[in-house]
């Protein structure tokens, strides 16, 4: 199917009259610019690619905004971790189904075309295996084939409340597996992949972990020949931080660079707490560092200092994690802001070798973002997934502005959605702004939450 769109982002440069063709397989066949429209679908807007979420617990979308209370003057990411695991307590396989859809459908519409899951929700309510299911996998897949978005699926291994293997607590009864059941979890779904559906690996955190398990997840993955790479959450909180120098006698990102060949199989997500020699390791070792503004702001977390890490040629993605915001508009627009506060000055994230910040934001993201998901998506190019978001380039917003500043606009100043249509894969799965979907979608969301907190 042949394609036609005026103005399009293509990997470092902005074109026009581009005419592009997307193959019976979903990816980019050919692309040529300064084309005729001739037999072409026009397309009626702004081309850029679709963004990629590298970090997503979609069970969490349910409980979005029910711990903006204060229960006491000290709240912080432990307390709100109490009501998450309340949250993960309750949910049944179908409102899993219900939640995650809507998730996915609002990522969709936000501007992200896919997603890698860190997916730790394994079994039933009271923390037995399921029967039937290989696991909640099985409904995440479900989900995001129903909603179109391009799905990397990381089963995670959860397996202690603390360090030195400490018991798990009650309320993590659906997320522990032994280390065998996890390999043989993986295994089942390995032959499900396709061109929309990776699988990766994730360890829970440094914490979750019994002795030598990360030791054997590197190995699984190296034997499974697995490409995406290791998912880990690192350093979010101060106290795991020093948990992590009492029981190890080392930070978690120091002890992982000592005990690990750091490098681009690794995707290291809230990487908050690091010096800047743990900074000057990961910049090195190429590994992809994964940040949550919004959510990392709304726990209390603390600030990566991104810009140095930009600095030393660092790579980073972005993702929604507790969903909190739903937008990689808001994630950037933090992601730079966190930086001008900081330093009291603006432009932060570029050096003067770059002119437009938005621009750089998007692309550094995207690329990162891809990386960490293991899939063909980096942009609009040769042989990638035909993932990709139209602009409406006459909302007030957007309207006259020259292509290098869409992005800028788009991200500091884009408070109400511009995004007309999305493709991902080849297919229209939003058009004049509502997913293909969108009523049964919301009706079972609805059905999902009257009966989840009733
Ligand atoms: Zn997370």
């Amino acid at each position: 199917m042949d394609f036609f769109a005026k103005t399009l982002r293509l990997p470092g440069r902005w074109v026009n009259n581009v005419r592009f063709t997307v193959s019976s397989a979903g990816d980019f066949e050919s692309i040529t610019a300064d084309a005729t429209a001739e037999n072409a679908g026009i397309i009626d807007g702004i081309v850029i690619p679709g963004m990629p979420n590298l970090h997503s617990h979609s069970f969490q979308r349910a409980m979005v905004g029910m711990a903006e209370y204060m229960k006491s003057a000290d709240d912080d990411f432990w307390s709100w971790r109490n009501l998450m695991y309340q949250c993960a307590n309750r949910i049944t396989p179908s409102q899993l189904h219900a939640i995650t859809s809507q998730l996915y459908m609002e990522m969709l519409k936000a501007g992200y075309t896919s997603v890698a899951e860190f997916h730790y929700l394994h079994h039933q309510q009271n923390g037995k295996a399921f029967d039937t299911l290989t696991d909640l996998s099985d409904v995440i897949i479900e989900a995001a084939a129903g909603s179109g978005i391009g799905l990397t699926l990381l089963p995670t291994l959860y397996q202690t409340s603390g360090f030195g293997g400490q018991q798990p607590r009650e309320e993590q009864r659906r997320f522990i597996n032994e280390t065998e059941q996890f390999v043989s979890l993986v295994e089942k779904l390995l032959p499900l992949r396709s061109s929309q559906l990776q699988i990766g690996l994730a360890a829970h955190s440094l914490r979750a972990m019994q002795e030598g398990a990360l030791t054997e997840l590197v190995a699984l993955k190296n034997d499974l020949g697995l490409t995406t790479p290791l998912h880990i959450h690192i350093a979010e909180q101060e106290q795991e931080v020093s948990d992590c120098e009492n029981h190890y006698g080392c930070r978690p990102i120091q002890w992982v660079c000592d005990n690990y060949d750091m490098n681009e199989s690794w995707s290291l997500i809230h990487a908050t707490h690091i010096t800047a020699h743990e900074l000057e390791l990961l910049a090195k070792s190429q590994c992809i560092v994964g940040l949550c503004p919004t959510t990392e702001a709304n726990l209390g977390d603390g600030v990566f200092p991104v810009k140095d890490f930009l600095d030393l040629d660092g790579i980073i993605g972005i993702g929604s994690d507790s969903h909190i915001s739903v937008n990689p508009i808001e994630e950037l627009r933090w992601l730079e802001y966190s930086q001008r506060l900081h330093y009291q000055k603006r432009i932060r994230l570029i050096d003067e070798n770059i002119t437009h910040n938005g621009t750089n934001l998007w692309e550094q993201a995207l690329s990162g973002g891809a990386f960490a998901c293991g899939r063909a998506i980096n942009g609009i190019e040769m042989n990638m997934r035909a993932d990709l978001l139209v602009l409406d380039d006459t909302h007030p917003i957007l309207y006259g502005r020259k292509s290098e500043q869409i992005l800028d606009t788009l991200i500091f100043a884009g408070n109400t959605n511009t995004i007309r249509d999305v493709m991902v894969g080849g297919n229209w799965v939003v058009k004049q702004g509502r997913h293909i979907n969108e009523d049964e979608i919301r009706h079972n969301f609805y059905q999902a939450m009257d009966t989840l907190f009733e």
